[in-house]
């Protein structure tokens, strides 16, 4: 890799990163299936992903017509690197096998291992014979959506594909690694503002925040809409909160300490909650909900702006789910996506369907989406919410913080760019920003 590396730093032509080797194996962050059944009888919270997640070669598989090989630089840590490395809610080696059933190709990803990460900044390599849009040198981010193009269900919305896989999590060949293995019509051009490690923190939240509030398949957030943002600083949060300011909504804020309060007044936020303080107990101590602390952030959510939420950003899931249904103002919506704290929900249907509200499921987003929510990092106009970086060997580390809540915003993860700051090439743009870029950093 260190040929590789060397061309790319040295800003080799198309033609000479072209002619490069590529290596037998690459380093790679990987889980491994013989580790399965590992955390059988551990609570959750007590599985560490610094014990499952192991960073060590792994052969390089033949590329495919339609893929090319990316020369990662950096990579960045998802909520979905830790569910694979805990094997929750499911072990992602049963996705891969099935995966492996499709078609000959798809057959390799059916490994004992699996090599992690859903995103990716970093060189084009080598393309595939079908490849037509992309050439080797070009400096690109990676979003997820993995979708076989040549099955009818994924044209129109391809998120709506039978085959639609989130690569890196229900694929192999992931982008915590040195190289990634990555279908053609996964890649964007990266922002040429950011560093490596800041291009490569952004797809996969910012394109699922993208969907949920702002494209067509979402809550299609206006002007004016209050829209209540649980994790306001997390992942998919932080891009959340840059949408609804961005877009003239009025955010209300949920958090839970000073320091990331702090953060949210640096970005411009003025409504903001933090649950730690108010001390939200939506379930006694027996299991059942309590409506009246449904209520009391209700009341919390008015004092601050005056109006129930036309849109809930939701994701936290069991603990927060039967409040956020119940905050909703009448013909509100609540857009969710994810259930961290548990997918078995209930709610009270009563508040629903006499107050006409409106529930969306949403996962990732489809190329367009995520183009169009990469083209706004690329403008300025939507910035990286990264707090630190680690090296791929502090893979495990870094997943344990994502897992203990321990983080802001995101993790990046430096692959083959040996450190920080690298990768820029408008650094006006960068100038320009200034601050805007590093409200995140610790
Ligand atoms: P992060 O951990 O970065 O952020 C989540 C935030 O949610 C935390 O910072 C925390 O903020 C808040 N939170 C966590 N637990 C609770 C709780 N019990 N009650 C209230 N707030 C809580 O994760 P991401 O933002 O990256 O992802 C969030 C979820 O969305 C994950 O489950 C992830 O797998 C999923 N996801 C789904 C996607 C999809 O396409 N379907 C795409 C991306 C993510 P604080 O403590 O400050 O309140």
């Amino acid at each position: 890799m260190r040929e590789i590396l060397d061309a790319i730093q040295s800003g080799a032509s198309s033609g000479d990163i072209a002619a490069l080797p590529i290596p037998e194996s690459y380093r790679a962050a990987h889980i491994l299936k013989s580790d399965e059944q590992m955390w059988a009888g551990v609570a959750s919270k007590d599985k560490d992903p610094r014990r499952s997640v192991h960073v060590g070669d792994v052969v390089t598989p033949e590329l495919a017509p339609d893929e090319v090989y990316v020369a990662v630089m950096a990579s960045s840590i998802n909520f979905n690197t830790v569910w694979s490395s805990i094997f929750e809610p499911v072990s992602t080696f049963g996705p891969m096998a099935r995966l492996a059933r499709e078609s000959e190709w798809a057959k390799r990803h059916d490994q004992p291992f699996q090599v992690i990460g859903s995103d990716a900044a970093g060189v084009v390599l080598k393309i595939g014979s079908a490849v037509r849009n992309w050439k080797p040198g070009d400096r690109v981010t990676v979003h997820c959506n993995h979708v076989d193009d040549q099955d009818q269900s994924a044209h129109n919305d391809s998120m709506m594909a039978a085959n639609q896989r989130i690569w890196g999590y229900e694929t192999n060949f992931g982008g915590l690694a040195d190289l990634a293995v990555v279908k053609a019509n996964q890649l964007m051009p990266k922002p040429e503002h950011l560093t490596w490690e800041e291009a490569a923190v952004s797809a996969l939240c910012n394109s699922t925040s993208y969907r949920m509030l702002v494209g067509r398949n979402g809550a299609r957030m206006k002007q004016g809409d209050v829209v209540l943002i649980w994790g306001a600083t997390g992942g998919i949060g932080a891009y959340a909160t840059q949408y609804v300011l961005n877009g003239g909504g009025i955010p209300v804020c949920v958090v839970s300490n000073a320091d990331k309060a702090q953060i949210l007044r640096n970005m411009g936020v003025e409504a903001i909650i933090d649950r730690s303080a108010a001390g939200y107990q939506f379930f006694t101590d027996d299991g059942a909900h309590d409506e009246a602390e449904w209520r009391r952030l209700g009341k919390d959510i008015r004092a601050l702006v005056g109006e129930d939420p036309d849109i809930v950003f939701e994701h936290p899931g069991r603990q927060t789910f039967a409040a956020s249904m119940y905050v909703a103002k009448r013909g509100g919506t609540v857009v969710t996506c994810a259930a961290t704290s548990g997918f078995m929900m209930e709610f009270d249907n009563r508040h629903f369907w006499m107050r006409l509200k409106t529930l969306i499921g949403s996962h990732f987003a489809n190329y367009k989406e995520a183009w169009e929510a990469n083209r706004l990092i690329a403008k300025g106009m939507i910035h990286p919410v990264m707090s630190q970086v680690f090296t791929l060997e502090q893979t495990g580390e870094a997943a344990y913080q994502v897992h203990h809540n321990m983080h802001e915003g995101k993790l990046g993860v430096l692959c083959l760019a040996p450190e920080e700051g690298l990768g820029v090439t408008n650094p006006e743009l960068r100038d320009q920003l200034g601050d805007k870029l590093h409200r995140f950093r610790r």
